[in-house]
């Protein structure tokens, strides 16, 4: 049920607020997420209908935890009819009815990054036949953002200053009418389009602003221009546009959000009510304080003062480790001893970082354990794409006869061995009842296959074949596994195949983590060689029968493990905040990104913020990188929160640990317990 009573004074004046527009602007755990459930049912409950009703969140999943709350407060029938949705799920929504005034087929396609990456790579070699995949890659991150900034094709102009944007001046108008040839838009078409199709149908417009009497939306200070045009046109009429959300919180500058959105609302919304929450009912004192003490470094804010009624909590917790594999340790130790000390679930422990590569050491530590875990906003790091090719190969290394992981592998990186090569190959295998691996060592029998590709088949097994002999040697198996990365150039293919240059970058860095894992392997092993490392490999994948799937997982109690930007909204009673050293946080971006400290600290603040209960830092003195360590220095944010209130103790010195050793510690932890805790 709903209660007004339930909320403080402020809130309170927000949720019963009428007509006009409305500005939430307050920091972390104060209530806005909370305001806007409690106003929707609010409106529902005063007899507004809820087809009138919209609200944007960020993500999918904030979209459905709303949609929930609020029919646990009104009922399902009540709920009935309201619009609440992503701005890309809006837009869908709209196109599906009205894309047809511009010109496409209601039926239309969206094309997501790898259509659009085939379509610009063949268009750039229309135009010229030197262009490189980086040149796709910028092209398309160009056109992204002019979308972003609503810059038409037609409006799209080349800077002297700027080489690239000459190209993208050709490629974006032909790109456009292909697009619209082929009855399809890209995810940025979807909010541009339904700006067109408001600015340019005034009944449209009409319709769609007194259909959404009531509009909400949350974490407003990442609104980018385009999704801002679109909520401005829907609220022109009326005017009763409610936004919630937090400048401090602001972290996706590098995706084109303008936190000016949020802070020049009031100019853009004469008349606006402006509300400041106060009150954090989140986080315990300490966690507050800390936060409180990070963000107020930032100099460009709007000042806010959070406070909780809550005592000052526990300490938060500074762990500073010896490597990826220890900070893992001390993370599942924590874990266990939080549970037992406080009657916790998994399903209240998060861990964040600021890469996605760093989940890694997280998840071999917790299937070492046995303990669930739920990934976010990321592949289980064995299952992604790129980590399974290098498998692949490494497993037809070890055995050719493994047919399924040859195919994966023999046209990847490209190599000029085609679908139709590769059908006729496989046709004359099973025809003659011949492996595959034979065939293609006498790829010249195979009837209609080019000589060319003869070749390729035979360079590809040459290859296979001289890394059969180099891994046979146990001390080299990493120098071999280096070696077999910068002959095949997989960081290129990635480059090639993926448009966005930060996921590229990031499936890169991903790979660079298994050369970490060989490196552990290495270090943990009496005797190694490579079966032994791909027999500990499937112990992690979850193809494997018998293990869990992903849908098990997530209804089982489990552990969060998730990056600082898709954390967000979310709140847990126990977080670790990993990685916490100059490179990480703040991250050391690569060529494509602008570095922005500010924004770094913010994400900092986000994550500092999620914590309810129990915080925990950790950091670690060396890293892997190619397999070698790396000396680390922690974030010069940790030397931002005050001293008392961080208790801070340093790792115990292990670089070779066994899981004897872990065994060992796993009992002692009990045993220390005690002193930890002092009961
Ligand atoms: P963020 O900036 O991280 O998105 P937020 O401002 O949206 O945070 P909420 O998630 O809405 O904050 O609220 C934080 C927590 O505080 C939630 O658990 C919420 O239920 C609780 N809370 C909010 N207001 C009150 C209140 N008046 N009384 C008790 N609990 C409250
Ligand atoms: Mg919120």
């Amino acid at each position: 049920m709903f209660d007004l009573n339930s909320l403080n004074p402020e809130q309170r004046q927000a949720v019963i607020h009428k007509k006009g527009s409305l500005l939430l602007l307050a920091g972390a755990g104060s209530g806005k997420t909370r305001v806007i459930t409690c106003r929707i049912a609010h409106l529902l409950h005063q007899g507004i209908p809820a087809e009138q009703i919209l609200a944007v969140t960020f993500t999918n999943k904030a979209a459905r935890e709303m949609r929930e709350r609020v029919r646990e407060m009104v009922g399902q029938a009540a709920a009935k009819g309201m619009m609440i949705a992503t701005f890309h799920s809006l837009c869908v929504r709209i196109l599906k009815v009205h894309i047809d005034r511009l010109g496409f087929k209601k039926n239309f396609s969206i094309y997501a990054s790898a259509d659009q990456q085939r379509l610009i790579k063949d268009l750039l070699r229309e135009l010229s036949s030197e262009s490189s995949s980086a040149d796709a890659d910028q092209v398309l991150w160009r056109i992204s953002s002019a979308k972003n900034h609503l810059i038409s094709a037609d409006n799209y102009q080349a800077s002297d200053q700027d080489p690239v944007s000459a190209l993208v001046a050709a490629v974006y108008p032909r790109y456009q009418r292909a697009l619209k040839a082929f009855n399809a838009v890209d995810f940025d078409d979807l909010l541009m389009f339904t700006v067109q199709l408001l600015e340019e149908h005034a009944d449209l417009l009409e319709h769609y602003g007194s259909r959404f009497q009531y509009q909400m939306v949350d974490e407003y200070q990442d609104t980018n221009p385009v999704q801002y045009r679109l909520l401005k046109l829907l609220a022109s009429a009326h005017g009763n546009l409610c936004v919630v959300g937090d400048d401090d919180q602001s972290i996706y500058a590098f995706r084109g959000a303008d936190v000016a959105n949020i802070l020049d609302f009031e100019k853009d919304f004469p008349g606006t009510k402006v509300i400041k929450l106060e009150q954090n009912y989140r986080s315990s004192g300490n966690i507050l304080a800390a936060a409180n003490a990070v963000i107020k470094n930032n100099v460009k804010r709007k000042d806010k003062a959070l406070w909780t009624a809550s005592g000052s909590g526990a300490k938060i917790e500074y762990h500073l480790c010896e490597d990826s594999e220890d900070e893992a340790r001390q993370v599942m130790e924590r874990i266990h001893a939080e549970k037992y000390r406080h009657k916790l679930n998994y399903g209240d422990f998060a861990i964040l970082y600021r890469t996605n590569s760093q989940s890694r050491a997280f998840e071999e530590q917790l299937r070492y354990e046995n303990i669930p875990y739920v990934l976010i906003g990321g592949q289980q790091f064995f299952d992604r794409k790129e980590i399974k090719d290098v498998i692949a190969y490494l497993k037809v290394i070890q055995n050719p006869a493994d047919e399924v992981n040859l195919l994966r592998i023999l046209n990847y990186p490209k190599r000029g061995i085609g679908a139709g090569s590769i059908d006729r190959i496989i046709r004359h295998s099973a025809d003659r009842g011949i492996s595959l691996w034979k065939v293609l060592q006498q790829p010249q029998q195979v009837a209609e296959v080019k000589e060319r590709t003869a070749s390729a088949c035979a360079d590809f097994t040459t290859l296979i074949k001289r890394y059969q002999q180099r891994f046979k040697k146990p001390l080299r198996l990493l120098e071999t596994l280096q070696e077999l990365f910068v002959e095949l150039k997989f960081a290129d293919e990635i480059y090639r195949q993926e448009k966005d240059p930060q996921v590229a970058r990031r499936r890169v860095e991903n790979q660079e983590e298994l050369l970490n894992s060989m490196s552990v392997y290495l270090d943990r092993t009496a005797d190694p060689d490579l079966t032994g490392f791909l027999d500990r490999i499937s112990l992690f994948d979850d193809d494997a029968p018998g293990k869990n799937d992903k849908e098990s997982k997530l209804a089982l109690d489990a552990v969060t493990l998730m990056s600082l930007h898709s954390s967000k909204g979310l709140e847990f009673p126990v977080v670790f905040l990993t990685g916490l050293e100059e490179g990480f946080l703040p991250h050391k971006k690569s060529i494509y990104e602008t570095f922005d400290i500010d924004e770094e600290r913010r994400l900092c603040y986000v994550g500092i913020t999620r914590a309810q209960q129990q915080l925990f830092f950790s950091g670690a003195q060396q890293r892997r990188k190619y397999g070698k360590l790396e000396q680390r220095e922690p974030s010069r944010f940790l030397s931002e929160i005050p001293e008392e209130l961080i208790q801070k103790s340093a790792g115990e010195q292990k670089t070779n640990s066994t899981p004897e050793d872990e065994a060992a510690s796993a009992s002692s932890f009990f045993d220390n317990i005690s002193q930890m805790f002092g009961d």
